[in-house]
């Protein structure tokens, strides 16, 4: 088992207590002892494992780009994923050189590799829209959203394929989206687009691996494109990760269809609903109905080294939640844990979301609650902004 590093150093973060972004963070705040703001010293940031399988999770953005990287850093996670503007919003105000700075600083101070970062797109973009306007107004929203990540030093970015929206054929959609990917490419310079897997609902793009195939197959650059598999999606989808033998099917398929070498990350979510439901509905890591085991393969799997494995679970606003998801994913990387120790893993996660849900945790009512940052980040919110964004 990897050891997990106890870290010894305390780090000045520059952060003042009216920027927390969190409430385990707001725990720490500190005054000067004259009732003024002042830095956080020493910060708790979480431990982070030195395990090869980079696991981490979709943290908030909240108050900041820059403040990323803290949340991340306090659930102990060795790779992230961030909104770079809001994920509802068609535009937000430009970065500030503050910001892009403070960004890069931070990186440094916290050693995330930009190879472990993986920023997510705005749900309200659809490049597969036949209507002309509407991807042009999709189009405007991922190309600033690209030119964000090359000005915050980000090698990555996540987003969703598209949808037909029930105008288009499937593969009149796919040739519009590489058509976009291509246009985007030549107004940029080094930011690779990630395709994202989907659940395989209705008139929605990239629930079959060879989606992404054809996707790719039409994009110029083959440099500057890959894919990231969902596990909650492929699942869905009707991938059945739960069984060794099931899993090693996959990761075969996806390298026959699309390549290996395009993967460039995953998002590790349990699923609410049963194998091949096509419902995009995420779940604690280990009490849904893909289980443990489906991620003990990966985390055993040497192939999944060394890319960002994000958790886009629920977490109730908690960061102890994640902390505990990446804790126990990163005590079972490269272990090859027999079936029997996987148990008390999931039990362990049980009883941190149950106390973070308040009770209603681990169940498949549980929702995260309304007008909260969580919205966002978590699948339910998802859902809700992308039946606003377009017709699934
Ligand atoms: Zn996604
Ligand atoms: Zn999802």
């Amino acid at each position: 088992m990897p050891k997990r590093k106890q870290s010894d150093e305390i780090v000045q973060t520059g952060l003042v207590e009216d920027e927390l972004p969190n409430p385990a963070l707001k725990k720490l705040k500190s005054t000067n002892g004259k009732g003024k703001s002042k830095l956080v010293d020493p910060p708790q940031y979480g431990v982070r494992s030195t395990s090869l399988w980079k696991v981490g999770a979709h943290v908030s953005a909240a108050g900041g780009v820059e403040n990323a990287i803290i949340n991340a850093a306090a659930i102990g996670a060795n790779s992230f994923a961030l909104f770079v503007k809001s994920q509802r919003k068609w535009t937000s105000a430009p970065l500030s050189e503050t910001t892009i700075s403070n960004f890069k600083a931070r990186l440094i101070e916290h050693s995330y590799d930009p190879r472990h970062i993986l920023p997510h797109g705005s749900y309200l973009i659809n490049l597969g829209n036949p209507d002309a306007e509407k991807r042009k107004k999709s189009y405007d929203c991922f190309l600033d959203d690209l030119k964000r990540c090359e000005s915050l030093g980000l090698l990555l970015y996540n987003f969703h394929p598209g949808s037909t929206v029930g105008e288009a054929t499937t593969d009149e959609s796919i040739s519009l989206i590489a058509g976009c990917i291509n246009e985007a490419h030549s107004a940029t310079q080094t930011v690779v687009t990630v395709l994202e897997n989907m659940a395989g609902a209705g008139n929605i793009i990239g629930g079959d691996f060879n989606h992404l195939a054809k996707i790719i197959e039409k994009v110029d650059d083959k440099t500057r494109v890959g894919v990231c598999l969902d596990t909650c999606h492929m699942f869905a989808a009707g991938y059945d990760l739960r069984t060794k033998e099931g899993w090693e099917n996959i990761v075969t398929d996806f390298d026959e269809q699309v390549g290996l070498s395009y993967l460039r990350g995953m998002h590790l979510n349990d699923s609410k609903t049963d194998y091949n439901s096509k419902k995009d509905r995420h779940e604690n890591i280990g009490i849904g109905h893909i289980g443990i085991q489906g991620f003990h393969h990966i985390l055993n799997d040497v192939r999944f080294q060394n890319i960002p494995l994000i958790l886009e679970t629920p977490s109730f606003e908690k960061p102890e939640v994640w902390a505990a998801e990446i804790a126990a994913l990163d005590g079972l990387s490269g272990t090859n844990a027999g079936l029997d120790k996987l148990g008390p893993v999931v039990d362990g996660v049980r009883e941190v979301v149950k106390k973070a849900s308040g009770g209603a945790g681990a169940s498949s009512k549980t929702k995260p609650k309304k007008g909260t940052g969580q919205e966002g980040n978590g699948e339910e919110g998802q859902e809700k902004i992308k039946t606003r964004g377009f017709r699934i």
